[in-house]
């Protein structure tokens, strides 16, 4: 037995806004293919709508792709460089009779259709251009007259076996003779499509669900071309957390957005792996990009749609965060803390493993890099910001909290050493000999030291404060407490 041929695929974007992340799932997922069955994965930038393209979106498109790894074999194809060979296409079907020549102006078709609908009738063109005597087709391109060409839709059914559907069939006779060639000789979609898919050799078509309805055109146009059909996939819709399609109203639609937001691209990459594809059984979502590719098969398309949750894509960054070497996260956050003021690029330099050790710590609790800043100001900065909920919550009796931490404050000054281990035996003595549990301790310290509610382990943000911090801190809580009593 001879192994399968490795597919060809392709993502196919029309260069009319930024990267969309429904547009980047189906990238991923013609990627993802690709690279597990070690097929090709080939970029086409469809812009012969020139009066919507744009350089800015196909260089959107490029940094987005680029961004989150997917990286394309061969050169890049631009379908608005292939004219000559969708002309040449065309007139290969003229010639072979599976087009004809239409000279309805669009009043004229407009019209109509306004007629049909008047008569309550879908429309539907008429072919009354395909009756046309050859002699008179003949004289009426010879004279120069617009038209275009249309598909003569033949009788019967269109069916394919869709990857993700299973069979869909169309009866032909809802398809309409649809125009592949403007009277400007520029192709249509679909004719454009089919010409590039055979000329690129893409053997599997994986595209969004939006297409289903262009698929037995584009089939009919194969099959008048003599081609070889690929296989389709479509996937589904993505939709926002309200169950409607994904727009601008669910909040950031675009790729480039969210890294602009701090996602990292491993987690965008993985959160959208899981919009339309499960691996099946119980699994560990949170998966690198290597594991998503051994995980990766056709098998695990869903069919239903699926449903973009912002919440699940900061959560998918915050394990991301929790699993990035300690080396690539430094780069992400160090600009952010000297663009906050709280620290120089020599400061941190000059205590690079205090500040490695203080970054394993703050990101336990982030689910973005910002989260990590806005952790970071207790330990940089020598005064800090009290959290009023923090206060009024651990610090109520402050007759009672006062006494406790200047206790707190005298034990930790005594230690021999400034070990976890160390404080934590001390402090537990201390709440003992004064018949408190733990928590009446350690959790005034806490808003004393960091002045929030929540933080890393109190030992840790005492090892990371250093000795003198931590005493000047609970000095300044008492200070402060003796205001409030
Ligand atoms: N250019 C089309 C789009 O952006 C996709 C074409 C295709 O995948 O066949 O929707």
């Amino acid at each position: 037995m001879t192994a399968p041929t490795p597919p060809r695929l392709r993502f196919a974007p029309s260069p009319t806004g930024y990267l969309h992340v429904g547009g980047a799932r189906t990238a991923l997922f013609n990627w993802l293919l690709a690279r597990k069955t070690g097929g090709t994965f080939l970029l086409r930038i469809e812009d012969t709508d020139k009066a919507r393209s744009t350089d800015d979106s196909t260089r959107a498109i490029f940094e987005g792709l680029t961004w989150l790894g997917l990286d394309w074999d061969e050169e890049v194809v631009f379908q608005g460089a292939n004219l000559e060979r969708h002309r040449a296409d065309a007139a290969r079907m003229l010639a072979s009779g599976a087009v004809y020549r239409c000279f309805c102006t669009s009043e004229e078709l407009t019209k109509r259709r306004e007629e049909a609908e008047a008569r309550k009738e879908a429309f539907k063109y008429d072919r009354r251009c395909d009756l046309l005597p050859p002699a008179e087709v003949q004289r009426r391109v010879s004279a120069g007259e617009p038209h275009v060409l249309r598909f003569r839709v033949p009788a019967g059914e269109t069916a394919w076996d869709d990857l993700v559907h299973g069979v869909i069939t169309f009866p032909n006779k809802d398809i309409e003779d649809f125009v592949i060639l403007r009277s400007d000789a520029t192709p249509i979609y679909n004719h454009a499509v089919v010409s590039d898919d055979i000329a690129m050799g893409v053997t599997l078509v994986m595209r969004g669900d939006d297409h289903i309805s262009n698929t037995p055109k584009q089939i009919l146009l194969y099959q008048a071309l003599g081609a070889t059909l690929p296989r389709f996939g479509h996937l589904p819709m993505i939709h926002g957390t309200d169950g409607k399609k994904l727009s601008k109203r669910h909040g950031a639609t675009a790729v480039g957005d969210y890294q602009h937001l701090g996602i990292l691209p491993q987690a965008m990459v993985n959160f959208l792996a899981l919009l339309g594809w499960s691996p099946g059984g119980d699994f560990d979502e949170v998966m690198s990009l290597e594991q998503l590719i051994e995980a990766f098969s056709t098998d695990g398309l869903l069919r239903k749609a699926s449903v973009f949750d912002p919440k699940k894509l900061e959560w998918m960054n915050g394990q991301h965060l929790s699993r990035l070497p300690l080396e690539a996260l430094e780069p992400r956050v160090t600009p952010l803390l000297i663009a906050a003021g709280l620290a120089t690029a020599d400061d941190l330099a000059a205590r690079r493993d205090w500040y490695f050790t203080l970054l394993d710590l703050l990101r336990v609790r982030s689910r973005l890099v910002d989260d990590i800043v806005r952790q970071a100001g207790p330990y940089f900065r020598d005064t800090i910001e009290y959290d009023a909920d923090a206060v009024a919550k651990q610090w109520k009796e402050p007759a009672v909290v006062r006494p406790l931490l200047a206790a707190t404050r005298e034990t930790l000054a005594a230690l021999p050493d400034w070990a976890p281990a160390t404080m934590e035996e001390a402090l537990r003595a201390l709440a003992e000999a004064q018949g408190v549990g733990g928590g009446k301790i350690f959790q005034p310290l806490r808003v004393a030291l960091t002045g929030l509610g929540v933080s890393p382990g109190i030992f840790d943000v005492m090892v990371a404060l250093g000795r003198a911090r931590t005493l000047q801190r609970i000095a300044d809580a008492e200070a402060l407490l003796g205001t409030m009593g």
